[in-house]
């Protein structure tokens, strides 16, 4: 189905699973947010991961073909960490499970970030503020704010409560922040009502016997 008739899905709680979560099936057809660059533009605009003018920016300086191209980079990167995420959820990293990050490390050191001293909002307790931000000099360059989310996921969040929606048809994956970790869907609205309606029917043929 064509990614320009539904939003992207923004459930994980953890924007490196929301970019797993890129691809997906919401309705009755897989969706992929990213199968082009301008579907990677509005995925990465969506997400809050590339500000407005440099959005504008890349489409100016870049041809289709380029961007074309970064996404086909950052669906092959997805697919990578899909793998990676899936063998390891449920439990904590360990040191040992760095070196399959390798290829994460090399896209991160071409990372042109900096920081810059710029003013700050008319809420702020102070007039400047001090805040990172990248030379995006090439189409490539929107593959770091990704590079940068996946890396915070593996260093930041804990993989025992990493988990795949439990729907069966399903492939979303969420960071469970709920107390008690009892969270088992996507969504109430998708799967947790599926599975509603699911047992409820289940219910009624039993009654009926
Ligand atoms: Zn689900």
């Amino acid at each position: 189905m064509d990614y320009r008739l539904i939003p992207a899905m923004f459930v994980a709680d953890a924007p490196g699973l929301d970019f797993l979560n890129s691809v997906a099936t919401p309705v009755d057809e897989p969706v992929d947010w990213i199968s082009d660059g301008e579907g990677l533009l509005g995925w990465l605009e969506q997400a809050g991961m590339i500000p407005g003018d440099v959005l504008a920016a890349m489409r100016a300086q870049s041809t289709p073909a380029e961007l074309d191209e970064v996404a086909a980079k950052a669906r092959s990167l997805r697919e990578w960490f899909r793998g990676y995420v899936q063998k390891r959820k449920g439990r904590a990293l360990a040191v040992k499970d760095l070196r399959e990050l390798e290829p994460l490390n090399q896209l991160l050191a071409r990372d042109e970030q900096h920081g810059q001293i710029v003013a700050n909002g008319p809420d702020g307790a102070t007039a400047l503020t001090f805040r990172m931000t990248r030379k995006w000099q090439s189409a490539e360059s929107l593959l770091m704010p990704i590079a940068e989310a996946l890396a915070r996921l593996v260093s930041e969040e804990d993989f025992t409560h990493v988990k795949a929606c439990e729907g069966p048809k399903c492939t979303l994956l969420f960071a469970d922040h709920t107390r008690g970790h009892a969270r088992r869907w996507c969504s109430m609205a998708v799967c947790g009502n599926r599975a509603k309606v699911a047992a409820h029917r289940a219910r009624l043929k039993e009654a009926k016997g």
